[in-house]
């Protein structure tokens, strides 16, 4: 099959979300809602502020009172109330009196300013003004910060600190959110053999089953790692209808061209229609996606880079589509970055380098050269927090833009 004739990443993209839906709502406790999906609108129940309140420490005026005031000739007025905060004030101010006000207390009536602590002089209930400020100084408004009825939090968005305050200031103590969707992790090969069993001839480690449950982890999903599969056509049986307890199955190895390939045997034998197969990119060419009795499943190839890029091209947009972010916040983010080191794409499809980004003058700089590029040097993920995307042909040398996708934080 050539490129010509294989899906672009982009169309193997909408491909798999088209196929994919939201998950249904649960309620938490709002603050295991950080890092949740909003599951709904959330508008403010009231004015926040409440009521008209000081900014400062100081005294609640009429500021025809205090309007001519200087150090040299202070407006003088008669002290009637102490409002501190949390306590609503009795008395109206009139003519030539100010009530003593602390920070977040409500304004009495009577009054369209606050003079500071620091622009007054006090001895007993006589008040010295000093400066005027200017009329409405110090005072914050109700409902500034949020109206009642206003749409704060749309749902889709992803909860971080900020919006967790918000919604305890509309008192909310529970709120609904996406659920997280489960993905089923399974490797297969004959080769492997689980991280703690000895190492014989001829095995490697299972390295692709943790590293696939971490981005799981890692993008918001449930991961469930079943134990290996065998390249048996009964095991791997088994081992899919297991699988299909979650909400995907993310299955690594096994449906390359090799002849011991089973996987995509067992799923035709399951009855399952492939919806896609090969993607004109490298490393993740063969990507496998159909649905086994409803449940989406990605056959990723088994090297461990290859899994690990397919994933985040592929299944991470899936499990944000399911987890509920929004159409616009599913697919990495990207940004031109400044090559360090030369890079030329000779082959047949667009070539996804591991970068270490960093930024540097105002420049996002990135690095491929830190270690080798190639599908099994799992090792070059160690540190990544980018992929560098070459176009057929693209050929850079250090100092020019490239194409990054960003996937780490970024210093
Ligand atoms: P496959 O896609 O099954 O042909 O595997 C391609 C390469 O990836 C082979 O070198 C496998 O040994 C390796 N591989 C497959 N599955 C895993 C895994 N779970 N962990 C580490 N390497 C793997
Ligand atoms: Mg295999």
């Amino acid at each position: 099959m050539t490129s010509e004739t294989m899906l672009t990443p982009e169309q193997a993209q909408q491909i798999v979300l088209a196929h994919v839906r939201s998950l249904g709502l649960e309620r938490v406790a709002l603050l295991d809602a950080l890092g949740r999906i909003l599951g709904v609108d959330v508008h403010a129940s009231y004015d926040n502020p409440p009521h008209d309140n000081s900014s400062m420490d100081g005294y609640a005026v009429r500021y025809e009172d205090i309007a001519n005031a200087t150090p040299e000739q202070p407006a003088v007025l008669e002290m009637i109330e102490d409002i501190p905060a949390g306590k609503v004030g009795e008395k109206t101010v009139g003519k030539a009196q100010a009530s003593r006000i602390m920070t977040g207390a409500p304004v009495p009536a009577g009054i369209d300013t606050v003079i500071r602590v620091e622009d007054t002089r006090a001895d007993g209930s006589r008040i010295e003004i000093l400066d005027p400020d200017e009329l409405g100084a110090n005072i914050r408004r109700r409902g500034e910060d949020m109206k009642e009825g206003e749409l704060l939090i749309r749902t889709g968005v992803e909860l971080g600190p900020g919006e967790v305050g918000v919604l305890a200031s509309v008192q909310r103590t529970f709120v609904p959110v996406f659920r997280r969707p489960t993905v089923t992790i399974l490797s297969t090969g004959d080769e492997l053999v689980e991280i703690e069993e000895p190492l014989e001839p001829g095995k490697i480690v299972n390295s692709n089953t943790a590293s696939l449950a971490a981005m799981a982890l890692a993008h918001g999903a449930v991961p469930v790692m079943l134990p290996t599969a065998p390249d048996d056509l009964h095991e791997i049986r088994r081992a899919v209808e297991t699988a299909l307890a979650g909400d995907f199955v993310v299955c690594s190895g096994g449906v390359s061209v090799g002849e011991y390939d089973f996987v995509k045997n067992v799923l035709d034998e399951m009855g399952a229609e492939t919806i896609l197969w090969r993607v004109a990119m490298k490393p993740g060419k063969p990507l496998f996606f159909c649905k086994v009795h409803g449940t989406p499943f990605f056959g990723l190839p088994g090297n461990p880079v290859s899994s690990l890029v397919s994933f985040l091209q592929f299944v991470r947009p899936a499990i944000r589509k399911a987890s509920g972010h929004r159409s616009d916040n599913l697919l990495l983010p990207t940004a031109r970055a400044r090559m360090e080191n030369s890079v030329s794409n000779q082959g047949d499809r667009r070539t996804y380098l591991r970068a270490r980004l960093r930024f540097e003058d105002g420049w996002l700089h990135a690095d491929t050269a830190y270690r080798e590029q190639n599908s099994h040097i799992l090792t070059s993920m160690l540190g990544a927090n980018g992929i560098v995307i070459l176009e057929i042909e693209q050929d850079v040398k250090p100092g020019d833009e490239v194409a990054v996708q960003i996937i780490g934080d970024v210093f």
